[in-house]
């Protein structure tokens, strides 16, 4: 028998008859990290194969981005052992609950103050500098470490100002460390809470193509497999829920009329634009039906030129990729 990878829970089939198509999936997160840095590893050793072959100016390029993927393998490999050795508990997750409390639509911004006040995820921080932060060029590592020893609430302002999608206000080389920290508390509170507080997160739906449990952007959708054939998903880019969404609808307008794909080879190809040709924006569909190996953070990143593509194309990226944030 094989040991079942997934980082997506089974599912439930006690309940006879035609399964109702879930609203909101939780990951099983020690799995999804798992995968997530397998995944980055693997191509980053693609990267360096294909460099080593390559005879043209851009192989130093490629050799780059090897270094980059490595990288974050080694940063969703720290927040995995984050997750194992530190879990975070319903007292700490308290603060994301109060953000869920009294609203419909799409979660609340955090405040700064939430943010000062939340220490699990500047710890979270912390460590990861400490862990995967070790050889990063002397410049950007310094940075790294004032914002560790900052006392005047310089990382919480930091923070808040990426999660409400004030990038260029970001510090660089901070932000890949920030997300994931936030993202490593988010996701654990949401899954907390969904399994202590059920109704809290029931009935929630997308607005605006933003989480419904945390409001942040999605980083991609999925069509799913096995028990879930052909069911599509956005993923969440913070929190990792994953919300349905009905396949060629829209997922920022809810326009269905002019929903195009786009890729660069066959028609099956695993990886797809689909763009909304109502509002102009687009996400990427990582057929995970076509490729199982597909993790959307990584497999995101790895496929850069589709964005360029449709972006020459005037269409706007509806999603955000926590280690590639727009400048
Ligand atoms: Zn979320
Ligand atoms: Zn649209």
């Amino acid at each position: 028998m094989m040991k079942d990878q997934s980082d997506i829970p089974s599912l439930d089939k006690r309940i006879p008859g035609v399964p109702a198509i879930e609203p909101l999936i939780f990951p099983k997160l020690a799995a999804l990290y798992a995968r997530r840095s397998a995944r980055l590893e693997a191509l980053a050793s693609r990267l360096v194969t294909d460099a080593a072959e390559d005879e043209s100016s851009s192989a130093p390029a490629g050799e780059e981005q090897a270094g980059y993927f490595s990288f974050l393998a080694g940063l969703v490999a720290a927040q995995r052992r984050l997750l194992e050795e530190s879990p975070l508990s319903l007292a700490q997750a308290e603060p994301v609950r109060v953000l869920l409390q009294g609203t419909k639509a799409s979660p609340e911004v955090p405040s700064r103050q939430m943010l000062a006040e939340a220490v699990y995820w500047q710890d979270a921080f912390a460590r990861l500098v400490a862990e995967a932060g070790v050889h990063l060029p002397p410049e950007t590592r310094a940075g790294l470490d004032a914002l560790v020893s900052d006392t005047s609430g310089a990382l919480a302002e930091q923070a808040f100002l990426l999660l409400s999608g004030q990038y260029d206000r970001v510090d660089a080389g901070a932000a890949v460390f920030l997300w994931s920290a936030l993202s490593v508390y988010w996701a654990q509170a949401i899954a907390l809470l969904a399994r202590e507080t059920g109704e809290l997160l029931h009935n929630r739906r997308s607005e605006g193509g933003a989480c419904p449990c945390c409001g942040a952007p999605p980083s991609g959708a999925l069509v799913l497999t096995g028990d879930r054939e052909g069911l599509r998903y956005l993923q969440c880019s913070l929190c990792e829920t994953r919300w349905h969404k009905v396949r060629a609808t829209c997922s920022v307008c809810d326009a269905t009329d002019h929903i195009d794909y786009w890729s660069f080879e066959s028609t099956d190809a695993p990886i797809q634009g689909e763009t909304c040709g109502d509002c102009h924006s687009y996400v990427k569909l990582f057929r995970l039906d076509r490729d199982p190996e597909l993790e959307v953070s990584a497999d995101d990143l790895a496929s850069v030129a589709l964005d360029s593509a449709l972006e020459d194309q005037g269409f706007i990226r509806a999603t955000l990729n926590p280690f590639s944030f727009p400048a």
